[in-house]
């Protein structure tokens, strides 16, 4: 995988442009679907002629047949094969390739018929309150319950527990987990809006918007979260924002579609 990245740079920096082409990894609908379906086995009930299908209805298609997607537009208007467009890698942390943001293509429609949509109270319903690490703290967390999120963040809470207390400095003040707001800079609905995302505490972690740029309008990577905690994170079906070239290290989403081999 690193490899793949490792080449996509080099492409860019010989000049390629905007060539996200080369950043996809060529998962095919199909492929994409049955991830999906694997993923969230509670909501879709299968895959068929190009779409996936609801279990309470309907169908999205996958494909939504506009080819290949600036790096702008797969992460503004992706489509559902569009979440795979780039790998999410495993591993040690180590700095993304340029706009190698594995994860941050998120189709809204298919987000808001799983979590509801924050904006009319549809996601608030489903939150429910899981106390954070309370053999070290009283923070609770408010998560959804849709697709076991809640369970997961339980349980991933209970496996933190047990890091030494050196970890402490990064796994509490929680920075927060629902909000109804849109992602810093964008129009683009976060993830905090659904429900199924935490972002650690604050001071310890970086975050590409607080960092200036280079000569070359290039971010730095810069990452000080230790990967025992990503490693937990993951098991429990957690992607991680400090694996994005637009990194975020404190900010981790419910996104098991993107483990899945
Ligand atoms: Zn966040």
């Amino acid at each position: 995988m690193h490899s793949v990245i490792r080449s996509i740079v080099l492409t860019w920096q010989l000049g390629m442009g905007c060539a996200v082409a080369a950043l996809a990894d060529g998962v095919t609908p199909d492929d994409a679907g049955r991830r999906l379906l694997e993923a969230y086995p509670e909501m879709i009930a299968g895959v068929e002629d190009g779409q996936i299908v609801w279990r309470g209805g309907g169908r999205m298609t996958i494909d939504d047949g506009r080819g290949t997607k600036s790096f702008e537009d797969l992460i503004e208007k992706p489509d559902l094969q569009d979440i795979f467009a780039i790998t999410y890698p495993d591993g040690d942390p180590s700095p993304p390739g340029f706009n190698a943001d594995p994860g941050r293509a998120r189709p809204e429609s298919f987000f808001e018929r799983m979590y509801g949509d924050c904006r009319t109270g549809g996601v608030e319903k489903n939150l429910v309150e899981v106390p954070w690490m309370p053999s070290r703290t009283r923070q609770t967390l408010k998560v959804t319950r849709v697709n076991g999120v809640a369970e997961r963040l339980a349980a991933i809470s209970t496996e933190l527990e047990r890091l030494p207390k050196f970890y402490d400095v990064f796994l509490h003040p929680v920075g927060g987990t629902f909000a109804c707001r849109a992602i810093a800079g964008s129009q683009q609905r976060s993830t905090h809006g659904y429900g199924i995302a935490i972002d650690l505490a604050v001071k310890p972690s970086h975050y590409w918007r607080w960092s200036k740029p280079d000569a070359q309008g290039r971010y730095a990577w810069r990452n000080s979260i230790p990967f025992e905690i990503v490693r937990i994170f993951e098991k429990h079906g957690f992607i991680w924002g400090g694996r994005w070239y637009h990194f975020d290290t404190m900010h981790f989403e419910y996104r098991p579609e993107l483990l899945i081999k």
